[in-house]
């Protein structure tokens, strides 16, 4: 975007007097925040018109969540006139770095909700018609804080900025149906800018108001259904993100939330198209959607009965189904995996439920085992069954991850269909991963090769010639990222950290799956090492966790309190504080995880093998040139390959271990063998660490008793963990170390979200 100051400052005074009656020398913070952001998106408008004029075919990328962080930078990032934006306002004695107070758009938990922000960033950057549809919740993801160790909840009012990136568009509202209420579903647009491009595609989002008195044609084609208070609770759809990573709740004001959502995008889309005089048969010539997990799979239904609703027969309206679906599944875990209550579904949403019962006596009509093939079997409704039947593709996240898919979670329909199977591996957008956070990073790299693999990640293999020369400048830029972490964690948290210690970090959602327990349990096996003099040449290191648990999740909760329980003992032990300390930053977010993942040594991604999909963060540590320890699981694998196993720290079970360590497994066995690991797990109960929540003895319990202690190998990969993370603290520091870093930077460019998207584009969605 050409950016011209005097207009941009004209522009920005105009939006001051009309929406604030006020002026750039007295505006106040949030005024300026919406001003200035209100200014770019004027200038904007017409990149952004194009697009939505442009009749070109797309993609609609439907998903419950999008994690997009803060907008305003990454905006001005992409439009080219960061720079430029803030020269200008400092020329008004104002510092652009002020609006590091606004709050994240958190309308997302984790993962799944931050790679659908980083594929609309990607598909925009390389000129793919993607589109976001979603929900605007009220409230996204709560904000944490920790009191006495435990996890607190606030509500995450992320609109008391303003929401100066969105529009609302009036015109385009609709209603949407439940057996019991109607409401009315509003859309607001927000623009996604290309890199430097021109191209603006639209995330849009909708919010749940009542219906009353708005529009009396529409309200009168009720006739009657409209019962006296039914809109009373309408507002409550969109209220609140369900706070809940890889696990489905079964609550009925989700289903609301998931129906509400499609059922409002597949309307407005269905209408627009048949206002441009087109055939709905033809739908798939101009449209494909990608459900992004299991979360708006009733989209599929819904666009059934749509179809069928202007005059489709159901078999025509299956086979336009069939072209336009498309889903990817991001877990193999059991309790992520949604199923509905049939009666519950059939009671919220009637018609809806007769398209499934269709599709289920369509799939029993192929002669198939009904054992190995059902949608609804012993009254509930399989969600991904739906979606794999229907769906032209099924997609995982990572090669051991779709392989996964194939041979267990999905292996009838694997062998049944097996040409919808595809793998396409996660990425990120390396604007915002380094361009953005780690801009000085940036420049040396340019400064050496370019600047084209901003837009085309894997030309940074280029910097291989160049590592040896790189490396003083690399060590002084990642020690300036650890100073500016270290100065606002010790704002933040209060606790000091030396930026010359080991930043050693796991930063992701608390899950038993991911194994925090495995690394909290090394941090006290060290401590107790250094205590009694077993260990006497420890590198000085700085463990930081970041992570927030489900309200709902018991055990993620004693986990935290656990770590934060470590961390007390640690940080106020002056025995150890020249070697150790530990820190749980609270609130962990995309503008935390900014700060974080280019101050990082060390990249914690620990799951037990076959749990994590893909992952995500490993890639943005590996982009800023961090050594992952890990396991062989999610994107690990390729990181590996891509990066040389010999150039990161790979320890534990492999997925094809893990299944016949299961058959054996005795947790006090290990704990027998290793009197240090067992002291670190006694902590839990012998009084070492205060509780009187109960929730540390819980955790206890779950390690060694019950049904199936220690589900998640923790004990049993203890061993190797520390080997190599030992081996890990000790190669620290040494050129051959630093080498491993940027080989890893160097090998990232598989892991582009650019990469991701073309690849959805070529083998999906043919765009
Ligand atoms: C990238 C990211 C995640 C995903 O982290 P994983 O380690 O891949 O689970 C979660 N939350 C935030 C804020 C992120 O930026």
């Amino acid at each position: 975007m050409k950016f011209d100051r005097a207009t941009f400052l004209a522009d920005v005074e105009r939006v001051l007097h009309a929406d604030y009656a006020c002026e750039l020398k007295s505006a106040g913070r949030r005024e300026l925040y919406n001003a200035v952001s209100k200014a770019v998106m004027e200038e904007a408008y017409d990149d952004w018109s194009k697009e939505k004029k442009s009749r070109r075919r797309r993609c609609g990328y439907f998903s419950a969540e999008f994690l997009m962080g803060r907008a305003i930078y990454s905006n001005l990032l992409n439009l080219g006139i960061l720079e430029e934006v803030g020269d200008a306002l400092a020329s008004v004695g104002e510092d652009l770095n002020q609006f590091e107070e606004v709050e994240d758009a958190a309308l997302g938990n984790g993962g799944l909700g931050r790679l659908a922000a980083c594929y609309l960033e990607s598909a925009a950057s390389k000129d793919i018609a993607l589109d976001g549809y979603g929900i605007r919740y009220r409230y996204g993801l709560f904000r944490q804080t920790f009191e006495n160790g435990f996890q607190h909840e606030e509500g995450d009012d992320w609109l008391k900025w303003g929401d100066p990136w969105s529009v609302r568009v009036e015109r385009d509202a609709v209603l949407v149906r439940f057996a019991d209420q109607t409401v009315r579903a509003v859309p607001y647009d927000m623009p996604i800018f290309g890199y430097k491009n021109g191209v603006v595609n639209t995330l849009r989002l909708w919010q749940s108001e009542p219906v009353q008195a708005f529009d009396f044609a529409s309200f009168n084609e009720m006739r009657g259904e409209v019962k006296a208070n039914e809109n009373f609770n309408a507002t409550k759809i969109t209220d609140v993100l369900y706070p809940n990573d890889n696990t489905m709740v079964g609550k009925i004001l989700r289903l609301r939330q998931q129906y509400f959502m499609v059922s409002a995008s597949l309307q407005d889309i269905v209408k627009k198209y048949k206002a441009a005089g087109r055939d709905l048969r033809t739908l798939p010539e101009k449209w494909c959607f990608q459900l992004n997990d299991t979360h708006p799979v009733i989209a599929i239904p819904e666009l059934m009965r749509l179809l069928q609703g202007e005059g489709l027969t159901f078999e025509e309206a299956f086979d336009v189904c069939h072209r336009c679906f498309n889903f990817t599944n991001h877990t193999i875990m059991a309790e992520a995996l949604e199923k509905w209550d049939a009666l519950a579904l059939s009671d919220l949403l009637p018609d809806v439920y007769e398209q499934i019962v269709a599709c289920q006596q369509r799939l029993q009509g192929e002669g198939l085992d009904p054992n190995a093939f059902y949608i609804i079997r012993d009254n509930v409704v399989h969600m991904a069954n739906l979606a794999i039947y229907v769906s032209s593709h099924v997609n995982g996240v990572a090669e051991i991850h779709t392989n996964i898919l194939k041979t267990q979670t999905f292996k009838n329909w694997y062998e049944r269909y097996p040409e919808k199977f595809v793998n396409i591996t996660n990425g990120i957008t390396p604007r915002r991963w380094m361009l953005l956070n780690n801009p000085q990073m940036a420049r040396l790299i340019d400064s050496k090769i370019g600047t084209l693999w901003h837009t085309r990640l894997p030309e940074l293999k280029k910097i291989r010639p160049f590592i040896d020369e790189m490396l003083p400048e690399f060590v002084r830029i990642k020690q300036e990222n650890k100073k500016k972490l270290a100065a606002y964690i010790a704002e933040h948290e209060g606790v000091q950290l030396s930026p010359d210690f080991i930043f050693d970090v796991q930063v992701k959602r608390l899950h038993e799956y991911k194994r925090q327990m495995l690394n909290a349990l090394s941090v006290l096996w060290y401590y107790f090492g250094i205590k009694d003099g077993e260990i006497t040449d420890f590198p000085p290191t700085a463990f930081i966790f970041g992570a927030k648990a489900a309200p709902g999740y018991y055990m993620a909760k004693a986990i935290i309190k656990f770590i934060n329980e470590i961390a007390r003992l640690v940080n106020s032990d002056p025995a150890v504080s020249d070697r150790m300390k530990v820190v749980f930053v609270q609130n962990y977010n995309v503008s935390y995880a900014e700060k974080i993942v280019c101050a990082a040594d060390i990249s914690e991604q620990i799951s037990l093998a076959g749990m994590e999909a893909s992952g995500t963060s490993n890639m943005k540590f590996m982009l800023c040139g961090t050594v992952t320890l890990g396991t062989l699981d999610g994107a690990n694998v390729e990181i590996c390959e891509e990066a040389g196993r010999e150039n990161n720290y790979i320890f534990g079970a492999t997925v094809e271990e893990v299944a016949a360590i299961k058959q054996y497994y005795c947790p006090r066995e290990i704990l027998e063998q290793n009197p240090r690991l067992k002291r670190a797990l006694e902590t839990l109960v012998d009084g070492t660490l205060s509780d009187d929540s109960g929730m540390l003895r819980k955790l206890y319990e779950s390690m060694t008793t019950g049904y199936e202690p220690d589900r998640y190998l923790v004990l049993y990969d203890f061993a190797d963990y520390v080997r190599v993370k030992t081996q890990l603290l000790h190669d620290f520091g040494s050129d051959e170390f630093n080498k491993k870093c940027l080989v890893n930077m160097a090998s990232v460019g598989k892991f582009s979200a650019d990469r991701s998207v073309t690849d959805y584009a070529k083998l999906i969605w043919k765009l």
